[in-house]
């Protein structure tokens, strides 16, 4: 065995036992991986209801590690540097990779079994038993408590032998929190290599994505994100410039989102109005026995996570023309894992394919539906590109069933907040009243060749109706 690093993750709740669950580890089984850098253990330490520790365990073998680096990344300026540098003994971006390959699924807030608890906040503690700090205790502090972790670092003198020579540069990491499990393990794999600050390996962009998707969510605002970015990109002008912007672009526009989607979501929290669209929605196509559906406006994909979940569908697509919406979906649905049927023990969804494009073109990727749904999407189009819409969607794609849902203005005096003749998000070009709506859909069927009915959703109110109106067209 060469060189030994820890990390254990303990769960401290009632039910601690489900960990096993969480990390996708059974607690009965010691459990080995061979690794680039040696290999990696995994097994428990205890395992309770109200507390459960798991250990993942690095055995470096710093010879493996050289015989390997065939190109000499590795190497330093004099030879003897290879066997003698610290990397063995302390945790590196070695940790990093041995948690994206053993915990992968719980770093992406996946679970199996236990979904729920993985998307909650829980009492967690995480000890690595190495990292190193030329700046101190102040520096590893300053990178975790902004993530709202208590930290403790109980430090080792250089040499017991000979206080003299002071404090080593290397300390023991706990950190406590109630946070998810994805989440402390996006900001280990992220925050740990900060740490190693060793610049002989070289780095790529890869890794600037690696950063970006581990860090999403917590980077951007993080008041040391340039020292970590460039950190964790070795120093890479070029890289961390390009990793810096990106992170920039998303604050921006993650607020922007944030203000917007959370106007339209307070206003109609009331009711869950968007559960129950989706439950309508949902039974509409199995009502007419949709096998292939596709969500037209996917966005986020969260109708179409709805749909992925439910046996009774075949295949499921998606279309948004936002690249941005898409590439939040990708990660909601972890599409780019989940279509890799080669990573043992993950199964594929092959039946799942999302692209980009607009519904106001044609476009033959449309062709081949049982139905299309179009779930609030309409009234982000300009009211003089319905009529294109309506040729793509009824005329082109021609699905047996299409089912549309967009708000009843009329009831919008009913949301307080609401202040009078505002629309409920500042993109909807309009709403339709359920006149406005009925016509519109009655023409298209006309027009096409469908039949249509309406269904309200949501709180039915005598005077102005319900707060969502949805028709469903069929052939
Ligand atoms: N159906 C989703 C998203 C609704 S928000 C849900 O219910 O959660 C409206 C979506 O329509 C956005 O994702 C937006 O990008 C998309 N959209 C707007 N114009 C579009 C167009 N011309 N073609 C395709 N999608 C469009």
């Amino acid at each position: 065995m060469g060189a030994v690093v820890n990390l254990t993750i303990t769960m401290k709740q009632a039910g601690a036992g489900d960990l096993g669950y969480l990390l996708h580890k059974n607690p009965a089984n010691l459990q080995t991986f061979p690794m680039s850098f040696g290999s990696a253990h995994v097994f428990y330490s205890e395992v309770g209801d109200e507390r459960t520790t798991a250990v993942l365990m690095l055995d470096v073998d710093p010879i493996a590690l050289i015989r390997k680096s065939k190109s000499g990344a590795e190497t330093s300026g004099f030879a003897l540097s290879q066997y003698v540098n610290d990397r063995p003994y302390c945790a590196s971006s070695f940790l990093s990779v041995a948690i994206a390959q053993v915990f992968g699924s719980a770093l992406a807030g996946r679970s199996r079994e236990r979904q729920e608890l993985a998307d909650q906040a829980i009492c967690l503690e995480a000890t690595v038993s190495v990292v190193w700090s030329h700046s101190g205790p102040a520096f590893i502090e300053s990178l975790f408590t902004p993530l709202g972790y208590e930290v403790e670092l109980s430090g080792a003198p250089l040499d017991v032998k000979f206080p003299e020579w002071g404090e080593s540069p290397y300390y023991k990491l706990k950190l406590k929190a109630t946070t998810r499990l994805s989440d402390l393990l996006s900001h280990l794999y992220v925050l740990i290599p900060v740490l190693d600050n060793d610049k002989h390996y070289s780095i790529d962009k890869a890794e600037v994505e690696k950063l970006l998707r581990h860090g999403e969510g917590w980077l951007a605002a993080h008041p040391l994100k340039e020292v970590i970015v460039s950190r964790y990109l070795r120093h890479s002008r070029r890289l961390t410039r390009s990793a810096l912007e990106q992170l920039a672009e998303e604050a921006v526009e993650g607020e922007e989102e944030e203000v917007a989607a959370g106007e339209e979501e307070k206003l109609e929290e009331r009711i869950s109005l968007n559960t129950l669209r989706q439950q309508a929605v949902l039974d509409a196509l199995k009502k007419c026995g949709a096998r292939k559906v596709i969500d037209l406006g996917c966005g986020e994909g969260k109708l179409l996570k709805i749909l992925l979940e439910d046996k009774g569908f075949e295949h499921v697509s998606g279309m948004d023309v936002s690249s941005r919406a898409l590439s939040r979906l990708a990660k909601r649905l972890r599409l780019d894992e989940t279509l890799q049927p080669s990573v043992p023990g993950r199964t594929s969804r092959t039946g799942c394919t999302v692209f980009q494009g607009s519904l106001t073109y044609r476009d033959d990727r449309l062709q081949g539906y049982d139905a299309a749904t179009c779930v609030e999407v309409i009234e982000h189009l300009d009211k003089d590109r319905l009529e294109a819409f309506a040729r793509v969607v009824f005329a082109e794609a021609k699905p047996g069933v299409v089912v549309v849902t967009t708000p009843n203005i009329e009831y919008n005096v009913r949301f307080e907040k609401l202040p009078a003749g505002k629309l409920r998000h500042s993109d909807h070009r309009f709403e339709f009243t359920r006149q406005e709506f009925k016509d519109w859909c009655e023409s298209i069927a006309l027009q096409h060749g469908y039949q249509v009915s309406f269904q309200p959703i949501g709180e039915l109110d005598d005077e102005v109706g319900a707060p969502t109106q949805m028709g469903v067209f069929t052939r």
